[in-house]
């Protein structure tokens, strides 16, 4: 078992947030097509308002930070923000899409031993990335940025978000990655925006795309064992969580929101009103998330996939039920193993497949809706994101 996994297993029995993703603010240079956030500020966190909340993420026994966007370095006090979490010394990764990062900046991530910089490439040709981020000239400053860290000897990775526009130039974004020194890790799920309009979704791959990455042997190592049909579930699957949110992880949002990811809208208190441990501990949100297991869900407890389907909580509660299927997952299971989910089964019969709810985004946020997002393992130099 690696370090990171048995860290993440003592977390779970002690009942520890081992990880936080907090976003710093939703403001960005870039305008990505696929983005699902709303770039205003509403009022974000004031810096000490943030410095507070990372004292209070280390006395909650956190020790990985993923500090994101919005574009981070949007914050003047975005150094300041990364100073004071290496004082505190979290394992503190930043995601960037590195377009303000020169020499200077990439020299003081460098200085204040910042674990690893994650930065959005969608395409090898400036003129399919530089379309999708709606940035004139984002590409060549984004390489160069990436350029400017290794040169440091920081550990980089890119993510590829995977959509119809650039699908074709996977190859030459892992080539490009290779040639760099990167670790390369893409995802082919587009999440709705902040509003709940929905219209972004028009930019996901097609299922017989995303066929072709599950058989692509570069991203999935042993393409056979990838995509071999699911084993009968046994009682530990059954009595399994789906994933950390809620459990060893959790996310905080540029106004102070707490939820269980950044990809599970599920409004569960707010750092500005309580303090983090109360909402750890004591939110009845995150107490139902962390209640539920693979058996308490309906559809997806009678389904051949429930032992190996990536399926995303988070996903599932902006469908509805944070109980019921993503089908996002349902197609990525029936895509790699030509076996049909248990939720598509159901709606072939019933053809009972209701409209999406909008989720609504709490209290003092102006914004409505749900957000998505990414995830990444950046162990690999190439891989299909993994949910954590
Ligand atoms: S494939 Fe669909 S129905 Fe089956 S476990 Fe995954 S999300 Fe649930
Ligand atoms: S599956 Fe991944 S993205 Fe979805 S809620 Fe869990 S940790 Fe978040």
């Amino acid at each position: 078992m690696s370090l990171i996994a048995e860290m993440s297993q003592k977390a779970l029995k002690l009942g520890l947030p081992i990880s936080v993703h907090l976003d710093i603010t939703y403001r960005c240079n870039e305008r990505c097509v696929h983005c699902y956030l709303d770039h205003d500020d509403h009022g974000e966190m004031t810096t000490a308002e943030i410095i507070d909340v990372l004292a209070q993420l280390a006395d909650a026994g956190v020790f990985f930070l993923s500090i994101s966007g919005g574009e981070v370095l949007m914050r003047r006090d975005f150094f300041d923000i990364v100073e004071r979490a290496r004082q505190l010394l979290f394992n503190v990764k930043v995601k960037t899409n590195g377009v303000m990062i020169r020499e200077k900046e990439a020299a003081r991530l460098r200085q204040l031993g910042v674990e690893q910089i994650q930065i959005s490439v969608y395409s090898h040709r400036p003129e399919v990335h530089d379309a999708i981020t709606k940035l004139p000239g984002s590409l060549k400053k984004t390489l160069r940025a990436i350029r400017f860290l290794k040169s440091q000897g920081l550990k980089v990775s890119i993510a590829n978000v995977l959509m119809a526009g650039n699908f074709s130039d996977q190859a030459g974004v892992i080539a490009l990655a290779k040639e760099l020194g990167v670790h390369y890790t893409l995802d082919p799920t587009i999440t709705p925006k902040m509003d709940g309009d929905r219209s972004i979704l028009a930019l996901q791959i097609p299922g017989s795309e995303l066929k072709q990455v599950f058989n692509n042997a570069e991203l999935v190592g042993n393409v056979e064992e990838f995509c071999a049909p699911p084993p009968a579930p046994d009682e530990d699957v059954m009595d399994g969580y789906p994933c950390s949110a809620g459990h060893t992880a959790c996310y905080i949002s540029p106004y102070g929101d707490v939820f269980p990811c950044v990809q599970f809208p599920l409004p569960s208190g707010n750092v500005r009103r309580q303090k983090f441990l109360d909402i750890w501990h004591h939110s009845t949100q995150l107490k139902e998330v962390r209640s539920i297991r693979a058996r308490d869900l309906p559809t997806c407890s009678t389904c051949a996939h429930v032992g190996t389907c990536t399926r995303c909580p988070g996903l599932a509660y902006m469908e509805g039920s944070m109980r019921g299927p993503s089908t996002a997952d349902c197609e990525k299971s029936f895509q790699r193993t030509g076996i049909p989910s248990a939720n598509m089964l159901k709606r072939a019969r019933t053809d009972s497949a209701g409209p999406l709810i909008q989720i609504q985004l709490p209290m003092n946020s102006a914004q409505d809706g749900p957000f998505p997002v990414e995830t990444g393992s950046p162990e690999a130099l190439v891989g299909i994101s993994a949910h954590a």
